[in-house]
């Protein structure tokens, strides 16, 4: 693709994304977060607002020793002190750029700047040229560009261009814009500066009426060639244009935009949990191209179209983002089709009724929450199993007594062919001791060889599932149940996995 056709990524996380209120990173964190957004090809990486702080200009300063192939940024205010104060951070930087900036809409002039165009016109000049002696690559900014008068702009445009600005942007600081309104604005200054088609035009685009990513595509299409943007879209207030949307956008619609970007797609789902991890700032579930839900399918309708063909509800694979697989969220909205296919994920195979059976419990139990897990989808299916085996065998009851002296007393009852037959006994650990009630049952049934039990709580009532694995002979087999507690889970995931060795061993019918 040619030059004209490439989008250059310039990317804020660790400047305007760090000015998200409660965002601070310090040097160690700034310097991870910089090396994956060097690993993923951004082109430039503002690191941080040098005059700002001793603690940002020394970030600054490791990030720019640190970076291999991005340009590192530096913020500066039209100021000389300032900007001296960037060119030292800089130093270290095998390629570097001041980023210089001043506004230019008449409120910030007024009650910010306390300065008449004319002096900001002149300040735009001096910092640039300034600039300019200390670095080759300066970027010229107009803070709050979209609420500035239009033709003030484009004299301010034209002078940081005319002082050696390669780069000029536009902030849409306050996220005031629309996108056809920001399209114009941007073919008005296109077509009345002098030599902007010499210098890359960005644009720099905040989230306070959700438009940044927005804004920030409709200046691609009216010839904007670099976007200011964050990871997780995390910048001051309702924050920046996202860089994973803006990214995502361009690649799924390379048939409408024709650019691209030299960013490997599949850092992205990395990066937005690294920032999120150090900022703690959570990303929504919903959150598009990296939230958790964003390959997620719950309806039963579109649980069947994924099912027969990803693209039905797909537009983006989920490894294209280096994100883990669609999933099929079980729970009440699911189908058939969904839960057959889970089953058989799951390595389970049940004959029709048992399907019918487990798939009314499924619905029945999916009602009540707001998803299904695989351990109880599994659970559920393990009944059937039972079921299936024709041996009327089901846990009466398991009463666990522990000592303080840690001493344990089991008294476990099974229903056997509508008998009950009771067994008490003790011992130390609960689980090898209702394992040994077990056995003394059913003598030459199995050994336990392993079992993994788990407590969790959802929806405030606590639920237990267990894994049992046994073995006999030759034969081994699994049993998993759920229950409201643990010795509950684990007896019933023991007589599911008996039940399933009974079931194979063709021993006699019990008596
Ligand atoms: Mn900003």
């Amino acid at each position: 693709m040619s030059e004209n056709g490439k989008i250059f990524i310039f990317d804020t996380t660790l400047r305007d994304g760090e000015q998200a209120p409660g965002a601070s990173m310090n040097k160690a964190e700034k310097l991870r977060i910089a090396a994956l957004l060097d690993a993923m090809g951004v082109d430039v990486i503002e690191a941080g607002f040098p005059g700002s702080s001793l603690g940002d200009f020394d970030a600054v300063r490791a990030v720019a020793a640190a970076t291999r192939n991005s340009i590192v940024a530096g913020l500066s205010r039209a100021v000389r002190s300032d900007i001296d104060k960037c060119a030292d951070a800089l130093k270290p930087a095998k390629r570097k750029r001041i980023h210089t900036f001043i506004s230019t809409s008449a409120v910030h002039m007024e009650y910010k700047l306390r300065m008449t165009p004319e002096q900001v016109l002149s300040a735009v000049i001096d910092s640039v040229g300034y600039a300019r002696n200390l670095c080759d690559d300066v970027e010229w900014s107009c803070e709050d560009g979209t609420r500035s008068d239009r033709d003030f702009l484009c004299r301010c445009f034209e002078a940081a261009i005319q002082a050696g600005a390669s780069t000029v942007n536009i902030a849409d600081t306050v996220g005031y814009t629309m996108p056809g309104e920001f399209i114009d604005l941007i073919q008005y200054i296109m077509n009345r500066v002098p030599n902007i088609d010499k210098v890359r035009f960005s644009v720099h685009c905040h989230d306070d009426l959700g438009l940044g990513v927005a804004n920030s595509l409709a200046a691609i299409s009216a010839g904007a060639r670099q976007i200011e943007c964050t990871i997780n879209g995390i910048g001051e207030r309702a924050g920046n244009a996202s860089l994973e949307e803006v990214v995502m956008a361009l690649d799924v619609r390379r048939d409408l935009f024709r650019c691209n970007t030299s960013i490997n797609t599949r850092y992205l789902s990395e990066a937005s949990r690294l920032v999120s991890e150090i900022t703690g700032f959570p990303v929504p579930p919903n959150k598009a191209v990296v939230g958790s839900n964003a390959f997620a399918h719950e309806s039963g309708i579109h649980q069947h179209g994924v099912i027969n063909h990803r693209a039905t509800y797909e537009i983006m694979e989920p490894a294209e983002v280096g994100a883990a697989q669609s999933s099929l969220v079980m729970g009440k909205h699911s189908g058939r089709h969904a839960f057959l296919f889970k089953l058989k994920e799951l390595g389970l195979n049940l004959e029709e009724n048992s399907l019918e059976r487990a798939f009314e419990d499924f619905k029945h139990f999916a009602d009540t929450r707001k998803s299904v897990s695989d351990e109880e989808i599994l659970a559920l299916a393990e009944k059937e199993l039972v079921f299936d085996c024709g041996a009327a065998l089901d846990l009466h009851s398991v009463v666990v007594h522990t000592s303080k002296a840690g001493a344990t007393s089991v008294q476990l009852a099974v229903t056997k062919n509508g008998r009950v037959e009771k067994v008490e006994l003790l011992g130390r650990e609960p689980f090898t001791v209702i394992s040994a009630a077990f056995q003394q049952i059913f003598p030459n049934h199995g050994d336990l060889k392993s079992y993994d039990v788990n407590l969790s709580c959802s929806g405030g009532s606590a639920m237990a599932s267990a894994l049992v694995k046994l073995g006999s002979g030759a034969l081994a087999a699994e049993g998993r149940a759920t229950a409201d507690n643990t010795f509950n889970a684990f007896s019933k995931a023991y007589l599911n996995a008996l039940v399933r060795i009974l079931n194979r061993a063709d021993i006699p019918a019990l008596s």
